[in-house]
């Protein structure tokens, strides 16, 4: 039987939150459960806004909500492979160079009547062959990749089989103007070479599973199963976030609250969600 293996793979971009803890202790004790491995992975590879101070306190977060973990190479070691993988595709034809911000692609795209956030082929020298000086992002050209892979699915934890159609984020980037890869390629790789078989994240990046599935498709990637948890909602049932100022962890664990009380709370609200 395979191991089962989850992950936690939080970006230090701001300290974590009550949404975070929830996720964690998911995918800790369905590691656990399975007597499989649970592991951290930090996702640092937002430029100046990954800060290496927000890993140490979500070490200290997770130790506090009594989680076990085993750490696995932070994103930001991992370049290469990112750029082995892009590389690939260009060659295989299916990145194309841009220079369009997803605002502009948008609205040309709808001022040629083009679908969603397809290149739609008439901005001359902005997509396509660009002056390699010029700051640019690679693009999946979804078409060509779909026509690559055929019918896909990905199975859900809930034992929901799922079409795959990724067609809502049109050419997506996959190598940032800034950065070798886009969050969609380097989570998609890393994952496979973690060897994680059961993904465990919010509801809230559901639809990004599609792309990954195509991504594993074209680059020949172990396939995990997916798990979407549900997702705890601040006041308002807006989404908890970092932006909208939610309580960080941290400050509750400095505050003397007890994080074992509160992983435990969480696991009794993610039984009542039907997670
Ligand atoms: N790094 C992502 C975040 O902090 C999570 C990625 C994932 O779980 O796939 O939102």
């Amino acid at each position: 039987m395979v191991e089962t293996v989850t992950r936690f793979a939080p970006s230090p971009n701001g300290p974590l939150h009550l949404g975070h803890a929830y996720s964690a202790v998911i995918a800790h004790d369905m590691a656990k459960a399975a007597n499989g491995r649970f592991l951290l992975r930090i996702e640092d590879i937002d430029g100046p806004r990954s800060r290496p101070e927000f890993a140490d306190e979500f070490r200290r977060d997770l130790e506090w909500l009594g989680l076990e973990w085993e750490e696995v190479p932070a994103q930001s070691t991992r370049l290469d492979s990112y750029r082995e993988a892009a590389a690939r595709l260009v060659e295989e034809g299916l990145l194309y160079p841009c220079t369009l911000t997803r605002k502009q692609m948008a609205q040309l795209a709808f001022r040629e009547g083009a679908d969603g956030l397809r290149y739609p082929g008439s901005s001359e020298g902005m997509c396509g062959p660009v002056d390699p000086a010029t700051p640019h992002a690679l693009r999946l050209d979804i078409d060509a990749a779909l026509d690559r892979v055929g019918e896909l699915v990905w199975t859900n934890k809930r034992s929901e089989t799922v079409m795959v159609d990724p067609r809502e984020f049109g050419d997506v980037v996959l190598v940032r103007k800034d950065l070798p890869a886009s969050y969609h390629l380097a989570a998609t790789l890393d994952d496979a070479a973690d060897g994680v078989t059961l993904v465990t994240r919010g509801a809230d990046l559901y639809s990004s599973t599609h792309i990954h599935r195509v991504l594993q498709k074209l680059l020949d990637l172990p396939v995990p199963e997916y798990f979407h948890h549900s997702l705890i909602m601040a006041d308002g049932d807006e989404k908890l976030s970092k932006s909208k100022g939610a309580p960080a962890l941290a400050d509750r664990r400095r505050a003397g609250e007890d994080g074992k009380a509160l992983a435990d709370q969480l696991r009794e609200q993610a039984v009542i969600a039907g997670t």
